[in-house]
């Protein structure tokens, strides 16, 4: 058994023992012609995994930064954000606190995004811009990004869509072009399977050019400093070269796995989470309607002592999740994505089981 516990939290999650190793590459130079050549094959790799053409940008820091890079670059007039959660929550948080006009719809805890009270909050003619988190982690609920996308295209085809998908990126299919989200994010310790401290975004070229209208957003979080340097395959500060000779072992095992496949094991991973809950006459936290395909939040109604299942699980060299914040002990949530396999997965639950009885 390793030092540590196999990792059963929404993230960081379990990252393999191929992709450690693939940590330990030895560095390169960030304006080299081999960091040139490794940016492009990571590039490539991210735009079939998100069906795009759009700009991909490599950053070195939390999705956190992210949600302000997205704001700063394309928010004139205001920001409509939804929040059925902890991390939409801070998203529209962080937008209030870097001075725009925000107005946050809220939806409950466990819900998906609601098209419909969507539409009639920008009717107004306040946003410019519509912020939503794909998959809330905080409470297992995935919205439905085409019913959004068919809307703001029939109705708001000016608007731009930004979306956080952290937890979802690469674990569930999420098509940028066709839906055309103009700015999709995430970090890379959720789905991607990689440690935390990396991020990834795919940039709509409409945003890139209300970017250039807008002033004052610094340099750091400016999409145009990015831009500057992805055209020539690089990244404007010195990047995290480890997280990208992870990445790129990472597109390998995709392509080795096969997109569609990748697709699919997360679906039937989310399918025996959600059976096994259900035979120990469990309940979900999350919406029927909203269940995500990454993670299973668990309504504890057993009322299972989450605390001495924790210390069990550990003793057997797993650490699981307690439920997120205010939910501790009363919905505590399973992950099933990035290197976690059904065999993985089904290991786990089994244990589960044994501490059970
Ligand atoms: N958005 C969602 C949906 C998340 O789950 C998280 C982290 O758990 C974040 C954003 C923040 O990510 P980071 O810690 O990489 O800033």
């Amino acid at each position: 058994m390793s030092d540590f516990p196999k990792l059963f939290i929404p993230g960081p999650t379990y990252v393999s023992e191929d992709i450690l190793d693939s940590l330990s590459t030895p560095q390169i130079g960030h304006r080299t012609p081999e960091i040139s050549e490794l940016i492009d094959y990571l590039v490539k790799g991210v735009q079939d995994v998100l069906y795009t053409k759009n700009d991909i940008y490599l950053v070195s820091h939390a999705a956190t930064g992210l949600w302000e890079m997205g704001i700063r670059n394309s928010v004139k007039k205001g920001v409509l954000h939804a929040v059925n959660g902890a991390f939409s929550s801070k998203w529209a948080l962080s937008s209030e606190l870097s001075g725009f006009h925000t107005k946050r719809i809220d939806f409950k805890w466990g819900d998906g995004v609601d098209v419909q009270q969507i539409d009639k909050c920008l009717t107004s003619g306040e946003f410019d811009v519509f912020a939503m988190v794909h998959n809330e982690t905080s409470t297992g609920a995935m919205s439905d990004l085409e019913s959004i996308s068919s809307m703001l295209k029939e109705k708001y085809p000016d608007i731009l869509w930004l979306v956080d998908a952290v937890s979802s990126m690469a674990g569930i299919k999420i098509e940028v072009d066709r839906l055309g989200i103009d700015f999709l994010l995430s970090s890379t310790q959720k789905a991607w399977g990689l440690p935390a401290g990396f991020s990834i975004c795919s940039v709509s070229n409409r945003l890139l050019d209300i970017s250039d209208s807008i002033d004052n957003k610094g340099y750091f979080l400016d999409i145009h400093t990015y831009r500057k340097y992805y055209l020539k395959q690089q990244t404007p500060t010195t990047p995290s070269i480890p997280h990208m000779f992870g990445l790129k072992k990472m597109i390998q095992k995709i392509k080795s796995e096969g997109i569609e496949n990748r697709w699919k094991r997360h679906i039937d991973m989310a399918e025996y989470t959600r059976n096994w809950a259900l035979s120990h006459g469990q309940t979900f936290f999350t919406n029927k309607n909203a269940l995500s395909y990454t993670l299973t939040c668990i309504n504890n109604v057993q009322n299972w002592d989450i605390n001495k299942i924790n210390e069990d699980l550990l003793q057997r060299g797993f650490r699981m999740d307690r439920g997120y914040g205010k939910f501790k002990g009363k919905a505590f949530r399973i992950p099933h994505m990035g290197n976690v396999y059904m065999n993985d997965l089904q290991e786990y639950l089994s244990v589960f089981n044994e501490v059970l009885s």
